[in-house]
C-alpha cells in the first residue's frame, strides 16, 4: 500500500547527469533539508562518462547515508524518489537511475523521472523567489535562454555547438590550468580575467537567437599559441565576448516576453562578471535580477527532489519498467503542469 503525503512528507532526489553525484531531501512544502554533492574531478582532461559513472557508483552509498543523517529523516519517512532522467551522459544517468529504482522498490514508494533542465529552473524559482522569469541556464553541458509560455518552458535561444562552461573549461586546459576540488576551471579563468585589461578582438557569434562558442574557443586558443598577449588579457577578452553574447540573447528574450524577472543559474552563474552584465540589462528592462546561490545553481539533488514533488502533485509518476534514461531529453518537450492555469 502506498503512503499518503502529509506535511511531513519528503522527496529524495538523485542527480547524476554528468560529473556530480548528489542527493537532496526536500519536504512537500519546499524546505530543503539537505543537499549533499560529490563531484568527480578527472585526473586529467575532460569528463570521461564511464569514469564519472564509476565515481557515482562508488560514492552513492556514502552520499545517501550522509543525506539521511544531515536531514534527520529515516528512509521510511520518504514519500517519493525522484531522479534525473535526462538529458546527460548515458553511463552517469544509468547509475543514478539504478540507485533510484532500487530505493523506490525497496521503500515501496513512487518513482518520478525529472528533466534536469526543468529542475534547474524550478529550484531557482524556489530559492531566489522568482515567479515567472526569463532564465539563462549556463553550465558545463547546457547553454540556453528560456521562459514559460503555453504549458512549457520554451527555448528562446541555445547554443548550436558547445556549452559556454565547456568553452571555458577546454580553454583553461589548453592554457595549462588544472581543475582542483572546490576550484572549477571557469573560476580560474574568472580570477585571471579580473586582472586583464586589453580587449582583444575575438569572434562574436549570435545567429538569430542562438549562440555558437566553438569559433570563439578556437580563436582564443590560437591567441595562447601566438604568445603576443598575456593570459590575463586573453581570459578577460574571452569572458567579455562570451558573456556579451549570452547577455544579448537574454535581453532580447526579455524584451520580447516582458517577463518580470531574470533568473541566472547553472555552474557558470557563479561568475561575477556575468552576474553584473545580466543585472544591468534586467534593471534597464525594469525586471528583477534573481541569482541562485551556488549550491543550488550547480548540479544538485535538491533541485531533482523539488521538481519531483511538483510533478508528483500533478500525478506524474514513472513505472519502474518504463524508467529508462533519456540522453537527449529537451527542456521544451516537458509539459509543465504546475505553472499557470
Ligand atoms: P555544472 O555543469 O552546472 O555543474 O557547472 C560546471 C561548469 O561551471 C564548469 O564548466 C565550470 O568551469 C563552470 N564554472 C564554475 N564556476 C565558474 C565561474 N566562477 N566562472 C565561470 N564558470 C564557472
Ligand atoms: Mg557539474
Amino acid at each position: 500500500m502506498l503512503k499518503r503525503p502529509s506535511a511531513a512528507s519528503y522527496c529524495l532526489g538523485i542527480e547524476s547527469t554528468a560529473d556530480d553525484f548528489s542527493v537532496g531531501i526536500v519536504s512537500f512544502d519546499g524546505k530543503i533539508l539537505t543537499n549533499v554533492i560529490s563531484a568527480y574531478v578527472p585526473e586529467k582532461g575532460g569528463i570521461h562518462p564511464r569514469e564519472a559513472a564509476r565515481h557515482h557508483a562508488e560514492v552513492a552509498g556514502k552520499v545517501l547515508a550522509k543525506a539521511f543523517q544531515r536531514a534527520k529523516v529515516k528512509p521510511q519517512d520518504i514519500h517519493i524518489i525522484a531522479f534525473s532522467q535526462g538529458p546527460g551522459l548515458g553511463p552517469c544517468l544509468r547509475t543514478g537511475a539504478t540507485a533510484a529504482r532500487a530505493l523506490a522498490s525497496y521503500l515501496r514508494v513512487p518513482l518520478v523521472g525529472v528533466n534536469h533542465c526543468v529542475a534547474h529552473i524550478e529550484i531557482g524559482k524556489l530559492v531566489a523567489e522568482a515567479r515567472d522569469p526569463v532564465t539563462l541556464y549556463v553550465s558545463g553541458g547546457n547553454t540556453l535562454v528560456s521562459a514559460f509560455e503555453a504549458e512549457r518552458y520554451r527555448v528562446f535561444g541555445e547554443t548550436l555547438d558547445i556549452a559556454v562552461g565547456n568553452c571555458l573549461d577546454v580553454f583553461a586546459r589548453e592554457a595549462g590550468l588544472h581543475q582542483k576540488e572546490g576550484m572549477p576551471l571557469g573560476a580560474m579563468v574568472e580570477e585571471l580575467a579580473s586582472r586583464g585589461q586589453a580587449l582583444i578582438s575575438l569572434p562574436y557569434t549570435v545567429k538569430g537567437m542562438d549562440l555558437s562558442f566553438s569559433g570563439l574557443l578556437t580563436a582564443a586558443v590560437q591567441l595562447l599559441h601566438d604568445e603576443k598577449h598575456s593570459l590575463e588579457d586573453v581570459c578577460f577578452s574571452l569572458q567579455e565576448v562570451a558573456f556579451s553574447m549570452l547577455t544579448e540573447v537574454t535581453e532580447r528574450a526579455l524584451a520580447h516576453t516582458e517577463k518580470p524577472e531574470v533568473l541566472l543559474t547553472g555552474g557558470v552563474a557563479a561568475n561575477k562578471r556575468l552576474q553584473s552584465m545580466l543585472k544591468s540589462v534586467a534593471e534597464e528592462h525594469k525586471a528583477r535580477f534573481c541569482m541562485v546561490p551556488k549550491q543550488y545553481a550547480l548540479d544538485n539533488g535538491a533541485m531533482i527532489a523539488w521538481t519531483g514533488i511538483l510533478a508528483y502533485q500533478h500525478h506524474v509518476t514513472l513505472p519502474i519498467e518504463e524508467s529508462f534514461v533519456k540522453l537527449k531529453w529537451r527542456l521544451d518537450e516537458v509539459p509543465i503542469l504546475w505553472v499557470g492555469g
